[in-house]
């Protein structure tokens, strides 16, 4: 068995983490209680990968919750789903980390790291054969930021053959008011550019306007953007947890996704995406869902695919769909879209299909794009740091805890660098003889 062991890590990373232990663990037939409940054989196939099967056929998650403060583990452990968990593997401080990332990474985090890890390593060596790590956190606060890229860096030192694999949801004003978030998160950028294989980008922008846009809800909350979430989470872990061929673990998805190592940083979709007061009208087939992953109102980043061109792709189709017409739509719409794809990459994106529905459609479909297109993502964050840290304001909450403000320096750098080679990617063509020299990008 080829095993994945999951760190959920602050507000964000536990409260989206528990969602999608919920929505796989429903998928794969365990109830709360850990015991099989399912009716369909491969439900149990490829169980391992994100469970470890206890004493009397119990499946318990491979899963750390961390926090540096006990209030939302605290709420997963009282909730239904609570005793899913190994209590031991729940490890949380008490200060917080007060939304700044350097009392996640440098202080208050450093100093709740190495119990964490213990669990991590604990965990990793009851695998059997070991693929690599998933985390689940956000890049605007302080502990998910702060301490998941440490986390982050601390595992790559102690396991540097591994997958890194990280679900990082991006801060947006729109639903958060705190104003270093994009500190916070260019920090944390900088990080996941160096140490992270591939980074799944979660975009709270995207979240809010696919709420009010596409579901019709006026004021969504937390709830109503996790769930967006757990759908496609767990569409683009199907390949993993289901019996299939396409990127079946984390090493192939990561070889057939990226091309050039610093950008792995992927544009996530799913469809149908449908107001709750409609679901019962409408009727998803292959060539709606195949439409919708390619249209940016379905993209969880806040981006345009039009805007830029795809290296790389891959579509995951669920439900009772015939491959062949699968096969066709993907065909006809990546002849269509042709300017949209680097042409120097032949075949460059893939397509499977899985014959267990999840749970909220009969058919569904989400995708995984690393597309050109996402360098808007880090020219909104880099634009709302830049300002902010050309007097730099609010600085001292990070240089109070010990922080070098050469460190701020070096991340919007490289941040800016992550877009002038996606921009450079973008412009390259097939014909350009000695593409590495030129220098007018
Ligand atoms: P931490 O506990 O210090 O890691 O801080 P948070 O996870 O609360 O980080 C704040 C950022 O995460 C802000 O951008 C919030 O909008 C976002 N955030 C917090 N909770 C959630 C959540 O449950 N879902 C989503 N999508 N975003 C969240």
């Amino acid at each position: 068995m080829r095993e994945i062991v999951h760190i959920q890590a602050g507000q964000c990373g536990n409260q989206i983490g528990a969602q999608f232990w919920e929505t796989i663990s429903s998928e794969h037939g365990i109830g709360f209680d850990g015991a099989y409940n399912g009716t369909n054989s491969s439900q149990l196939d490829r169980v391992d990968v994100y469970y470890n099967e206890g004493s009397k056929g119990r499946y318990v998650p491979r899963a750390i919750l961390t926090d540096l403060e006990p209030g939302v583990v605290d709420n997963i452990r009282s909730s239904p789903m609570g005793g899913l968990f190994r209590p031991e593997n729940i490890v949380h401080g008490q200060s917080g980390a007060g939304n700044n990332w350097a009392k996640g990474h440098y202080t208050e985090g450093a100093e709740l790291i190495d119990s964490v890890l213990d669990v991590v390593r604990k965990e990793a060596e009851n695998c059997d054969s070991l693929q690599g790590f998933q985390i689940t956190h956000s890049l605007g606060g302080g502990t998910g930021s702060g301490m998941g890229t440490l986390l982050v860096s601390k595992i790559r030192e102690e396991y540097p053959d591994r997958l890194m694999c990280t679900y990082s949801v991006m801060p947006s004003p729109k639903v958060s008011d705190m104003v270093v978030e994009p500190y916070n998160c260019t920090l944390a950028v900088h990080q996941l550019v160096e140490n992270a294989d591939a980074v799944f980008c979660i975009d709270n922008e995207a979240l809010y306007t696919i709420c009010q846009k596409t579901l019709k809800v006026n004021n969504p909350d937390y709830g109503d953007l996790n769930k967006l979430v757990s759908k496609v989470m767990s569409g683009i872990t199907c390949s993993l947890r289901f019996p299939g061929q396409l990127n079946a673990d984390l090493r192939k998805l990561a070889v057939n996704l990226i091309p050039f190592p610093r950008l792995h940083f992927f544009m996530i979709g799913y469809a149908p995406l449908t107001p709750t007061k409609s679901v019962q009208y409408r009727l998803s087939d292959v060539a709606d869902l195949t439409q919708q992953i390619f249209s940016a109102g379905n993209m969880m980043a806040a981006c345009d695919p039009r805007q830029g061109r795809y290296l790389t792709a891959a579509a995951y189709f669920r439900g009772k769909v015939s491959t062949k017409e699968v096969e066709d739509q993907m065909h006809n719409r990546q002849a269509k879209d042709s300017p949209y794809f680097v042409e120097w990459i032949p075949n460059n994106i893939k397509t499977s299909v899985c014959d267990v529905p999840s749970t909220d459609a009969d058919v569904s479909a989400s995708f995984i794009g690393n597309s050109t297109a996402i360098q808007d993502l880090f020219k909104r964050v880099g634009d709302q740091f830049s300002v902010m840290f050309r007097r730099k304001a609010f600085l001292h909450w990070f240089t109070g805890e010990g922080m070098d403000e050469m460190e701020f320096t070096e991340a919007e750098s490289n941040m800016n660098d992550l877009v002038s080679e996606y921009q450079q990617y973008q412009e390259a063509t097939a014909e350009e003889e000695d593409f590495e020299g030129e220098e007018d990008y």
